[in-house]
């Protein structure tokens, strides 16, 4: 199956897709994830990105399809793919009708409000791109990532200005996503309010692999 987690940032997508690789088997790709070690090894698509990430801008479609339709392209997703973070535009869901064929959108329903609580809290692992929240998901042990060791720490993006500028970009450029999918039929909407149990749980009834 291949999957697109749709959602404003901090809704849940990291998470949710978290407990999908284990549930069905296949890998998730999160655009978001690929420009931050782009940037942590300062690789000219770091160099390009960096800027509009810091202000919470989207990073131009043309760099974000090319890089997608390279990690899509590896053998690992030859039998399916969970997306977290793309499209986040309609060019970006244009260009990913021309190369896959998309089964489902899975929206992730979440208020600004809670979102903006949710971000002061949220820890992320900059190597293997774990996230945590410090009440609702902590490491095992503070400040460290279960799956490999290194270092959790707060995204520059996750700062509360930064959080703000994020969701009206959200608005005004992913969120016209929903009725681009709407139209395919393709869109199942999933309360992200509930907790990360209550929602993978929804999740996996949408999909029907419960
Ligand atoms: P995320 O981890 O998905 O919240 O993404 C963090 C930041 O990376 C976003 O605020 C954008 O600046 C950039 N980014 C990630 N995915 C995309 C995308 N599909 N299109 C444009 N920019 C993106």
């Amino acid at each position: 199956m291949n999957l697109i987690l749709l959602g404003a940032p901090g809704a849940g997508k990291g998470t949710l897709a978290a407990y999908l690789i284990e549930k069905m088997g296949i890998p998730s790709v999160s655009t978001g994830n690929i420009l931050r070690e782009a940037i942590a090894n300062n690789t000219p698509l770091g160099q390009q990105a960096k800027g509009f990430m810091d202000a919470g801008q989207l990073v131009p479609d043309g760099l974000v399809i090319d890089l997608l339709k390279e990690r899509i392209a590896q053998p690992d997703c030859a039998g399916g793919f969970i997306l977290d973070g793309f499209p986040r535009t309609i060019p970006q869901a244009e260009a990913l009708d021309k190369i896959a064929q998309i089964d489902c959108a899975l929206s992730l329903e979440v208020s600004d409000e809670v979102i903006e609580g949710r971000m002061s809290g949220r820890r992320v692992c900059l190597k293997c791109g774990a996230t945590y929240h410090i009440e609702n998901n902590p490491p095992k042990t503070d400040g460290v990532c279960d799956k490999c060791g290194d270092a959790v720490v707060i995204r520059k993006d996750d700062m509360p200005e930064v959080v703000r500028q994020r969701l009206a970009t959200y608005h005004k450029q992913t969120e016209p996503l929903k009725d681009y999918y709407g139209k395919q039929g393709k869109v199942k909407a999933i309360d992200g309010t509930k907790g990360i149990r209550m929602t993978e749980q929804a999740a996996a009834e949408a999909l029907g692999i419960n």
